[in-house]
């Protein structure tokens, strides 16, 4: 089973990914945001490089639970709070269960559904949540039909873009870009193309 000696190269993989597409994500929170959101989520991934270590001398549930207060507390942005949120959920469905397939799967939808209560957010509103929320899905389907780990990273991989790329025609209702009516139609979502790209990067780690 996967343990969290993996969290250092997960850590990396997600910020290499985002460090290898800085300037494009950058561009995509400039054109219906406030352009911060690589140097968001840098803050919190330099933080948790740092802690890289010490993470992986945990378990996965109190890792994960320090992962979420870490991004709660260096991100900043609307995404710090709601990453944290997430990990710190992950981490709490995940106390006194082993770390595999169908409980992964099982947090992942409870770190997303607190996600969606603490933004009030659903699918459909042009945010990171259009990517969450479809690999959540991907999850729990691949855990009930014991999908193989290469095939589960493809199909990951396959429903976060496409999430992504959905966000490109959606009005915004929640978030900065709300403000913007009209104008964000064509653009995609920083949010849901940052996670896209972190997800991807960790599916394949994983695979
Ligand atoms: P800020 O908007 O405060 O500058 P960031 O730029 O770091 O923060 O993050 C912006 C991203 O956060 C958006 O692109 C969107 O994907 C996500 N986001 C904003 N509000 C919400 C929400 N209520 N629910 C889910 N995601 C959200
Ligand atoms: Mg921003
Ligand atoms: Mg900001």
């Amino acid at each position: 089973p996967t343990t969290p000696q993996l969290i250092p190269s997960l850590i990396e993989s997600a910020a290499s990914a985002i460090q290898s597409h800085a300037e494009e994500v950058t561009a995509l929170d400039q054109a219906i945001g406030d352009g911060d959101h690589v140097v968001n989520l840098q803050r919190g991934l330099g933080a948790l490089s740092k802690q890289a270590e010490s993470l992986a001398a945990l378990e996965w549930p109190a890792a994960l639970q320090q992962i979420g207060m870490t991004l709660m507390a260096s991100v900043g942005g609307a995404s710090g709070s709601l990453y944290g949120t997430l990990f710190i959920a992950m981490g709490k469905a995940m106390k006194g269960r082993e770390m595999n397939p169908a409980n992964l799967a099982e947090a992942f939808s409870q770190g997303v559904e607190a996600m969606k209560a603490r933004g009030k957010a659903e699918r459909g509103e042009k945010t990171m949540l259009d990517v969450l929320i479809p690999v959540a899905d991907v999850l729990k389907s691949a855990a009930e039909h014991a999908i193989a780990p290469g095939q589960l990273a493809e199909e990951v991989s396959r429903a976060a873009e496409a999430g992504m790329e959905s966000t490109r025609d959606m009005l915004a209702t929640k978030g900065r870009a709300s403000f913007l009516g009209e104008r964000v139609i064509g653009h995609v979502d920083a949010g849901a193309r940052s996670s896209q790209l972190m997800i991807s990067a960790i599916a394949e780690v994983l695979s």
